[in-house]
C-alpha cells in the first residue's frame, strides 16, 4: 500500500513535470520562432540594400577607403593592391616597417581616381602624399549621385574631425628668437606683439581670442572637435609651440586668426595667408591653399567685409612647423576705425565666426 502510493505520487509528479516541461518547451519555441519573424526580414532587408548600395557605387567606379591606420607602409600598399587600387608614393616612404596613425581621407569614404590620401606614419612624423587610381567611369549624373552618397558619409564623420584654432598674439610678446622652419638659420620673434585698435585701443590679442571662441562654438555645434593652442590672453606660447599643439593633435586644419593692422588707417578687407610651397611645406601647402580659398570666400560672403585675396608666405614659423594644412585668417583691419568698431561687436564677431566655419567645413567635406 505505500509502494503503490508513493508510486502513483511519483507518477503524477512525473506526468505535471512532463506536463509543464512541454508546455514550457512550446512557448519557448514559441517566442523563438516570432523573435525570428521579426528578425529576419529586417536583417535580410538591411543586408540587401547594404549590398545593392555597395554594388552601385563600386559599379559607377567609387571605391571605399579602406582602413590603413595600424598597417605599415608596405602592408598599406599590398591592401589597396589587393582591392585593385593603385596607391602612388609621390614622397620618400621612410621606413617600411612605419606604423600608419592617420589617413585622409578615412576608411569607408569613397575614393575616385586623382585623390590625394594623406598617411602620417609612426614615428618621426612622416607624412606621405599619396594617390589612388580605381577604375574609371564617369557622367555627371553619377558625380551627383556620388556627391551626395559622399555627404552622407560625411555628416555622419563629421564628429571625428579635429580642428585647431590659434588665437594670434597674447597679453605680452615674447621677443625671443626661434628658428623660422626645422634646421632654418633664419630666426624670428617668438610671438610678436599684434597690431590695436585706432579707436577702441583694444589688443589683437583679444580681439583675435573673442573671435576664435566664438568659433569654436560654432564649429562644436557642428560636431567637430576643437583644440584651441589657447583661451586666455595671459599665456607664453611661440609660434612654434602653438604649430606644435596643431600637430599633436594631428588636427585635419590648423587656423590661426589676427586682425592685420597698417600705417594708413583707410586700408580696409580680410585676406587669408597660405603655406608657400617650400621643403617644409611640401606636403600640405596644396590643401592648406584649397582650404585658404575657401574660408577667404566663406568669409566675405558672410562679413561684407573687402576682399583683400589670398596670400601665399613661407616667413613664417607657424607655418612652417606645421605638419597639417595651416592658414591664418586677418578678419579686417583694426587700425581702420569702422573695422576696428566692426571688430569689436560681438555680432559681427559671430559674422566672421560663421564664415569661417562654413569654410572650413566645406574644406573638410571635400577631404582633399
Ligand atoms: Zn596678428
Amino acid at each position: 500500500m505505500r509502494v503503490k502510493t508513493s508510486s502513483f505520487i511519483f507518477f503524477k509528479t512525473t506526468k505535471r513535470f512532463l506536463f509543464f516541461f512541454i508546455l514550457f518547451l512550446f512557448f519557448f519555441f514559441l517566442s523563438f520562432a516570432c523573435a525570428g519573424k521579426q528578425r529576419k526580414p529586417f536583417l535580410k532587408e538591411e543586408l540587401k540594400e547594404a549590398k545593392e548600395k555597395k554594388e552601385e557605387e563600386l559599379k559607377k567606379g567609387y571605391f571605399p577607403m579602406p582602413n590603413l591606420l595600424g598597417k605599415t607602409l608596405n602592408e598599406a600598399q599590398i591592401i589597396c593592391k589587393d582591392l585593385n587600387l593603385k596607391l602612388k608614393w609621390e614622397e620618400n616612404l621612410g621606413r617600411e616597417s612605419h606604423l600608419i596613425v592617420w589617413q585622409m581621407p578615412s576608411s569607408g569614404e569613397l575614393v575616385k581616381e586623382g585623390w590625394v590620401v594623406w598617411i602620417i606614419g609612426e614615428e618621426s612624423e612622416i607624412k606621405v602624399r599619396a594617390s589612388v587610381t580605381i577604375p574609371d567611369s564617369d557622367t555627371s549624373n553619377e558625380k551627383m549621385v556620388f556627391e551626395k552618397v559622399r555627404k552622407e558619409k560625411i555628416r555622419e564623420k563629421k564628429s571625428s574631425y579635429v580642428v585647431c584654432l590659434d588665437p594670434g598674439h597674447q597679453r605680452k610678446a615674447n621677443l625671443e628668437l626661434e628658428p623660422i622652419g626645422p634646421g632654418s638659420p633664419v630666426m624670428k620673434e617668438k610671438c610678436r606683439g599684434g597690431t590695436k585698435g585706432v579707436l577702441t585701443k583694444k589688443p589683437e590679442s583679444q580681439v583675435n581670442l573673442e573671435i576664435a571662441l566664438k568659433l569654436k562654438e560654432v564649429l562644436e555645434r557642428e560636431k567637430v572637435k576643437v583644440v584651441m593652442t589657447r583661451t586666455s590672453d595671459n599665456v607664453n606660447l611661440s609660434n612654434v609651440q602653438r604649430a606644435a599643439i596643431a600637430n599633436k593633435h594631428r588636427v585635419q586644419i590648423f587656423v590661426r586668426i589676427h586682425a592685420d593692422g597698417s600705417l594708413n588707417s583707410s586700408q580696409r578687407g580680410a585676406s587669408t595667408l597660405y603655406p608657400a610651397r617650400n621643403k617644409w611645406t611640401e606636403l600640405f601647402y596644396q590643401a592648406s591653399f584649397k582650404a585658404a580659398k575657401l574660408v577667404q570666400s566663406e568669409l566675405v560672403k558672410s562679413t561684407g567685409l573687402k576682399d583683400n585675396g589670398l596670400v601665399a608666405r613661407s616667413d613664417l614659423s607657424g607655418f612652417n612647423w606645421s605638419r597639417v594644412p595651416v592658414i591664418l585668417v586677418e578678419v579686417g583691419f583694426l587700425t581702420n576705425p569702422e573695422e576696428d568698431r566692426l571688430l569689436n561687436q560681438p555680432d559681427f564677431q559671430r559674422k566672421i565666426a560663421q564664415g569661417i566655419a562654413q569654410g572650413i567645413l566645406k574644406f573638410l567635406s571635400l577631404g582633399d
